[in-house]
């Protein structure tokens, strides 16, 4: 069976990505961006389980999934069980070549057909850089294009696959991340259920508590110091807000936090937020040249004064999910700027307490990126497409015939009723947030994600 006969219909292209955070709810929409041998980094209770097994491509033949034409490899053979709960694909052009770049998934490696999208697929497929995630799920929750049911309960997984297509190069960086960690009993059991109000899936409670490595990385240039104490004392408000989002019953991850500060001037202002290139000031560039700092057992979050691109942007993550435990790639960290969270303070002072706490709202939400969380609803609205909304089945969405004032974006203020389609604004993925509004909802599906990334131990 030849390749393009494949029943996938990919009818949304949309290359621009949703994961920046905005300060004010303004109507505006995030409009952008959003080694060599197998290793094993398994030191079960001081620190992630993880297999990163990197893959050489070959390219068997072509095919036009989007009016271009990709090449394809041959399909890889994965599992996925308790044993191995989540599975991330990471691929890049190592020469910079633009183009498009993604996985497909097989529900069985043997029958071309059983090919699936995940929402990263059906979001974007445009860019030369790309992460996909597929985790572990006692039930179909994990919601795909076609829908697929993926019977990974247990020891035993379905003979399960992906390929690699790329419309360009084949000088790739492509790389399979696993998460070995062992899942508790009531992981292995854990079926969600439908969002049928705003409150659906928040008092969860899960029986264990994880921990998350999180390495902060001040980003200095010293004749223009970013922060007048570059520690975590100093960031004390902002750290206990986001422990606190993570502490909830519903996702019990307790972090691990470090703080360094580091001299590098040419990133200490973003101009480009995308992760394409790899130059000097660009979002890319950061990630990439920064491995020697990174920590590959933790989440790498870069604190950076501002952004010269749009102005106001909180936050942004490399990827979602990010590709974890790889370092030096163009989607290895999440950026966050200290400037755009200021309301009543100058630059180089220490921010005021209720600007510390929206940058605990700031790095809850880019972690959920980084990790693997979407949007509940992106900002166009919930209109039944797979890109409209999180795979998820218990997180409330946001209908767009809530968009009463009919500019196209549902904005916070449209999405507070107590619904389950007509809220999600007080979700820690709500699309926007604004100074002195809490935002700290996570669902017990969302926690399931964020402690089934092969970086949570
Ligand atoms: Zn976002």
């Amino acid at each position: 069976m030849r390749k393009n006969q494949i029943p996938i219909f990919i009818t949304i292209l949309i290359f621009s990505t949703f994961c920046v955070k905005k300060k004010a709810v303004s109507g505006v929409p995030d409009n952008i961006l959003s080694l060599l041998i197998a290793t094993s980094i398994n030191n079960l209770n001081s620190g992630p389980c993880v297999t990163i097994e990197p893959r050489q491509l070959t390219s068997i033949g072509n095919w036009m999934p989007n009016g271009n034409v990709y090449g394809y490899s041959e399909i890889v053979p994965i599992s996925l069980n308790i044993k191995r709960p989540m599975l991330q694909v990471f691929s890049e052009y190592t020469d910079f070549s633009f183009g498009g770049i993604f996985p497909i998934w097989y529900l069985d490696r043997n029958q071309l057909n059983s090919g699936f999208l995940n929402k990263d697929v059906a979001t974007y497929i445009g860019y030369n850089t790309h992460t996909s995630m597929l985790p572990y799920a006692k039930d179909t929750s994990y919601a795909t294009d076609p829908a697929v049911s993926i019977m990974n309960t247990g020891e035993i997984s379905q003979p399960l696959g992906f390929d690699f297509n790329f419309e360009n190069s084949p000088y790739l960086n492509t790389t399979l991340i696993s998460s070995c960690r062992g899942l508790e009993n009531d992981e292995v059991n854990f079926q969600t259920s439908d969002a049928i109000s705003s409150q659906s899936g928040l008092n969860h409670f899960w029986s264990s508590e994880k921990t998350l490595n999180v390495n902060i990385i001040v980003v200095n240039r010293s004749i223009d110091p970013l922060y007048p104490i570059e520690n975590e004392q100093a960031l004390n408000v902002a750290l206990n807000k986001w422990k606190e989002n993570f502490a909830q019953p519903s996702v019990r991850i307790n972090l691990n936090i470090t703080v360094s500060s580091h001299e590098m001037p040419e990133y200490d202002m973003i101009f480009d937020l995308s992760t394409e290139n790899a130059f000097p000031g660009s979002l890319g560039g950061l990630f990439q040249t920064t491995s020697y700092i990174g920590k590959p057992n933790a989440l790498n979050v870069f604190l950076v004064k501002g952004e010269l691109q749009y102005g106001g942007v909180l936050g942004v993550s490399g990827g979602i999910p990010g590709p974890a435990t790889l370092l030096g790639t163009r989607q290895s960290g999440i950026v966050i700027f200290v400037d755009s969270h200021r309301l009543y303070t100058n630059s180089n002072e220490e921010l005021a307490f209720e600007e510390q706490q929206l940058l605990g709202e700031t790095l809850s939400h880019e972690a959920g990126h980084f990790l693997g969380l979407w949007h509940v609803t992106e900002a166009t609205g919930d209109n039944g497409m797979i890109s409209d909304k999180d795979p998820l089945r218990d997180t409330p969405t946001c209908h767009i015939s809530n968009d009463l004032n009919l500019n196209g974006y549902l904005e916070l203020f449209e999405c507070l009723g107590g619904g389950g389609t007509n809220s999600g604004g007080t979700n820690m993925m709500f699309w926007s947030g604004s100074v002195g509004f809490t935002q700290g909802d996570i669902t017990a599906e969302q926690g399931w994600i964020l402690r089934l990334n092969p970086l949570v131990y």
